[in-house]
């Protein structure tokens, strides 16, 4: 158990102490017309620009304007197999082999792929289970789904939804549903970690449960990937979706990221959506042959993919790999433990954070949610400098990143927050 202390002293003192602090200036970190950097919160939303990204983007418009077509071989990266550059570090920070990942699509597209082959409604084997508080584009890919298969979702989605009074699902709980609806369940697809709560569901657990019932268990891990240690090999999960924008430092939009488990690798009459960059890579150009998936993730992909945007994946795992995910996730403990304390030893009636306490049920973010607030108590604190993300009813979310957020920026969000809740008189 760490103690903290209150007080700026502690704060640039841990900052000192930060065996990661180097970090921090390998991003851009916005500023305010002072000059000061913001305090920035929101690499659960977007994360920041890696310094080297420019030049990894750079390397790829450059080698286009010298080769053309022939950047495909020739360029100092090759297009040709570029994603497999991103492969290895891809791997080591989710926990997968090689073989299981692959970089492709955006996230709701990997979602729909995963499904199209993992979600097999048969006989009485039909229903769904997902968080009542999903991520809307998750609940509308998977009712899209259940839909395609003419199962009606309002009878077959079975919605995971907290004891009354309480905000968390407990794991118990969710076992609980698995283990009664078990039988009729053919896709468990759960948030993890969940985007609304922060809260950060023991993969392991459900896995094996679910697949001690027959189900197949997938997860989306937009929160999760690069933000906690997922070990998502190791958990069993059959499939599982990310993407590289929120903590992965990929800039907006960049493409996602998928798992398949080796045991789906080389299954014959898997059904799935083909393109030809799925297609075995000796007879690829061959463009005559019947398709031959590629064992493992790489035979999902559909399309030759966008350069540019992987060299700023690229760029951002370099960074990852330096650091390592185990080193980061010890920092963000710390880190968000600093931010529940400080937060904590404010009078705190009136707010609440709907975050679990648990260390081992959340990553990086805390969702404090303020009794009696509105939006201009958000829009108040981010004119004084803090840049965090809004969510109706009164919940502020904020995530402590441990690569390039430092102790001085948890003690200056508390004190500008502070300072606004005692203006409106909300904590004393
Ligand atoms: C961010 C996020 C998405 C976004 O999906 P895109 O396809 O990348 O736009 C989806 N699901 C969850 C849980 C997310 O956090």
């Amino acid at each position: 158990m760490t103690t903290y202390k209150e007080g700026k002293d502690y704060a640039l003192e841990m900052d000192r102490q930060d065996p990661l602090s180097r970090f921090r200036s390998q991003f851009y970190i916005p500023k305010m017309e002072t000059g000061e950097d913001v305090v920035y919160l929101c690499g659960n939303s977007l994360g920041l620009q890696p310094k080297s990204t420019s030049e990894s983007i750079q390397q790829e418009l450059l080698d286009w304007k010298n080769y053309g077509v022939e950047g495909h071989f020739h360029a100092k990266n090759p297009w040709m197999p570029y994603h497999e550059f991103l492969t290895d570090a891809m791997a080591r920070v989710v926990g997968g082999k090689p073989s299981e990942v692959v970089v492709m699509n955006t996230l709701t597209v990997n979602l729909h792929l995963m499904m199209v082959s993992f979600y097999r409604p048969k006989g009485k084997r039909v229903k769904v289970i997902i968080e009542s508080d999903a991520f809307p584009s998750d609940k509308y890919a998977v009712q899209s789904q259940m839909e395609m298969h003419e199962i009606d979702p309002k009878k077959a989605l079975i919605e995971l939804t907290p004891r009354k009074g309480e905000r968390c699902l407990r794991a118990e709980d969710i076992e609980e549903v698995i283990r009664k609806e078990g039988e009729e369940v053919a896709l468990i697809m759960i948030g993890n970690t969940n985007y609304y709560t922060g809260q950060y569901f023991d993969m392991q657990r459900i896995t094996s449960v679910g697949h001690e019932y027959g189900c197949i268990v997938g997860f989306d891990c937009a929160h999760g990937a690069g933000n906690v240690d997922l070990q998502l090999h190791d958990c069993g999960v059959d499939f599982a979706v990310w993407c590289n924008y929120k903590y992965l430092n990929s800039g907006p939009g960049s493409l996602g990221g998928c798992f398949v488990h080796e045991r789906h690798a080389k299954k014959n009459g898997l059904i799935r959506f083909k393109g030809w960059w799925g297609h075995n890579k000796e007879t690829r150009f061959g463009m005559r042959d019947d398709f031959d998936a590629i064992p493992g993730a790489e035979g999902w992909q559909l399309s030759n993919p966008p350069i540019l945007s992987m060299a700023a994946i690229k760029a951002s795992l370099e960074i990852y790999d330096d650091a390592k995910i185990s080193n980061l996730r010890k920092k963000a403990v710390s880190l968000t433990g600093y931010m529940e304390y400080l937060l904590n030893s404010l009078d705190n009636r009136n707010i609440e954070i709907i975050t679990p306490s648990d260390p081992d049920q959340r990553g990086s973010q805390l969702s404090i949610f303020v009794k009696n607030a509105d939006k201009k108590l958000f829009q108040q604190i981010t004119s004084k400098g803090v840049m965090a993300d809004w969510r109706e009813p009164g919940v502020i979310r904020v995530s402590a990143v441990p690569l390039y957020n430092s102790y001085e920026d948890v003690y200056r969000f508390v004190e500008i927050l502070k300072g606004e809740l005692t203006s409106r008189g909300i904590v004393k």
